[in-house]
């Protein structure tokens, strides 16, 4: 199972819960997939919303598809 393929419902995830919000945190992800990783919805510290500015280029950037190449089945 190779990339996901979802174009709709893209959120941007953070890889690190301590990582920041830059760029370099950001992976994007469709609903699914970013409700099927580990750290989603868990209580606790949560980290700095990513900026519209910094949202808009992670999109860009994947191409407004699903980044996530798990193969725990979320897609
Ligand atoms: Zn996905
Ligand atoms: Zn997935």
């Amino acid at each position: 199972m190779g990339r996901c393929t979802r174009t709709k419902e893209l959120e941007v995830h953070h890889k690190r819960k301590d990582g920041g919000n830059g760029l370099d945190n950001a992976e994007v992800l469709c609903q699914k997939c970013h409700s099927a990783t580990a750290s989603y919805g868990t209580p606790g510290k949560s980290p700095k919303p990513f900026s519209d500015e910094t949202k808009k280029t992670a999109f860009n950037r994947a191409e407004q598809q699903c980044q996530c190449t798990r193969t725990g089945g979320c897609h």
